[in-house]
């Protein structure tokens, strides 16, 4: 029997899982053990869709060969090299790459490519640039963070103070001088809404607010996912990041865009810059950009904000921030050969070929018991269910649980279903997760 095998419960017990609620888990624990494709095989040999690329992230599908490859040919060659005072040529070579494909293409200027080590270190590593690049250009009262009610930035100190999670806010203390605009979430108004939602542009006036509250000369950057993904699957309302762009733009506010899950073809474009054409001053991302399997965060800063950081004595370090694990040559390789399955398979616009497909079969379980709301941009889809009795995300578990069972993996937040297939999908498979699914809200009734 594997040392894993469920009735094995006594080797459960030493790895404290994380954002899992470990007793519950521990007494029915559901264990992957193999991944292919789009399919994983449970431990006890069943195949498994998986209709969330993982967690967002195995955008190329699972097992790809050209990867494992390049990842086990860097391992012989050169497993780990500093990051600091010490550079390696395939970091250099990764960094030009993704500046050749930066979001909102050359004019953007987004292609100073700074790495860490998974999005939240690459969120706080935004951040503290924003910060940094404030003080570098004579405006150092400029120490304020914004993020948005329902936001979801990782777990780093900064990241949960710009975030809006409220089990993130009430258990940890927070950074001083964070502060929120509403979140653009509004079944009233926008409910089943295909494309994007049509009211809530205005929220982007919360900013003129927090201007008018704590002065512009406080500011330093605002971040925000362009789509949130966490914490629902919220699309932003039309023309609400245009107006977000255009305040930032007029207070000395820098913008950046958490793209940790729409970055690297989730929406259908290879990143949600390019989907919107709003360009930020700074993009976050990860996940995708090794295709999850080595760990490894990236911001796309703009040439303005690294130039300016390059100023003052040649041999002084210009931005006192880094990971002993940076630009990582194992994690470099991973990304490189992504890179290539990304651009010989079309991927990061395959999403857009296939969104009509996958938003009229999301949008075809409208009317089912406790639906209350599909929401569909790209190749993701949130669908809310109504809560059962107060008892919030019991309903959504439930049907995870079911769905798992019969051969599906989906993501729960709150009551809110969140599907992220990987780029790869094909039709027959996105009816499999439709039947699926639509079986287990029946069921749930
Ligand atoms: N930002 C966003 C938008 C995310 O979705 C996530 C992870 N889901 C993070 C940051 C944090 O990434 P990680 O878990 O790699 O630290």
């Amino acid at each position: 029997m594997s040392p894993l095998h469920p009735a094995n419960t006594s080797s459960l017990d030493s790895y404290w899982m994380p954002f899992t609620a470990n007793r519950q888990f521990k007494a029915a624990p559901r264990l992957l053990s193999a991944a292919k494709g789009i399919y994983y095989t449970s431990i006890d040999e069943r195949e498994i869709l998986d209709g969330t690329s993982g967690l967002w992230c195995v955008n190329a599908g699972h097992g790809r060969a050209a990867i494992a490859d390049a990842v086990s040919r860097q391992l012989q060659v050169m497993d780990y090299a500093p990051s600091f005072q010490m550079g390696h040529p395939i970091a250099f070579d990764f960094a030009a790459r993704l500046a050749a494909m930066s979001p909102g293409g050359p004019e953007a200027g987004l292609d100073r490519i700074f790495f860490a080590g998974s999005g939240s270190e690459a969120v706080d590593s935004a951040l503290k640039i924003a910060v940094a690049y404030q003080r570098a250009i004579g405006q150092g009262t400029r120490t304020r963070l914004i993020g948005r009610e329902r936001g979801y930035h990782g777990v780093g100190f900064g990241g949960i103070s710009v975030g809006g999670l409220v089990n993130n806010r009430r258990v940890f203390p927070q950074l001083p001088g964070t502060d929120h605009l509403r979140h653009t979430h509004d079944l009233a108004r926008n409910a089943f809404s295909k494309g994007l939602p049509e009211h809530g542009a205005e929220l982007a006036d919360d900013l003129e607010r927090l201007v008018g509250l704590h002065g512009a000369e406080t500011i330093a950057a605002v971040i925000v996912e362009p789509v949130a993904g966490s914490t629902g699957v919220l699309p932003p309302p039309r023309g609400y990041l245009e107006r977000l762009r255009d305040i930032c733009t007029r207070h000395g506010i820098l913008l950046i865009f958490d793209e940790v899950i729409t970055g690297f073809g989730r929406l259908g474009s290879p990143f949600a810059v390019d989907h919107f054409g709003v360009v930020p001053d700074m993009v976050t991302t990860a996940k995708g950009l090794t295709n999850g399997c080595v760990p490894m965060g990236a911001v796309f800063a703009s040439r303005k904000i690294h130039d300016a950081l390059m100023q003052g004595p040649e041999a002084q370090i210009e931005l006192f921030h880094g990971y002993t694990y940076s630009g990582h040559p194992v994690a470099c390789a991973a990304g490189l050969a992504t890179l290539d399955i990304y651009r010989q398979e079309g991927l990061l616009t395959r999403g857009a070929d296939i969104a009509p497909k996958w938003r009229d079969a999301m949008h075809s379980l409208a009317g089912l018991p406790h639906v209350i709301d599909i929401r569909t941009i790209g190749l993701v889809a949130g669908i809310e269910l109504a809560s059962r009795d107060g008892a919030i995300g019991a309903r959504a578990h439930d049907l995870f649980v079911d769905c798992f069972e019969r051969g599906l993996l989906i993501r729960v937040t709150g009551d809110i279903i969140a599907l992220s297939p990987p780029l790869i999908i094909e039709p027959d498979q996105i009816d499999q997760i439709v039947t699926t699914l639509a079986d287990g809200l029946k069921r749930l009734a």
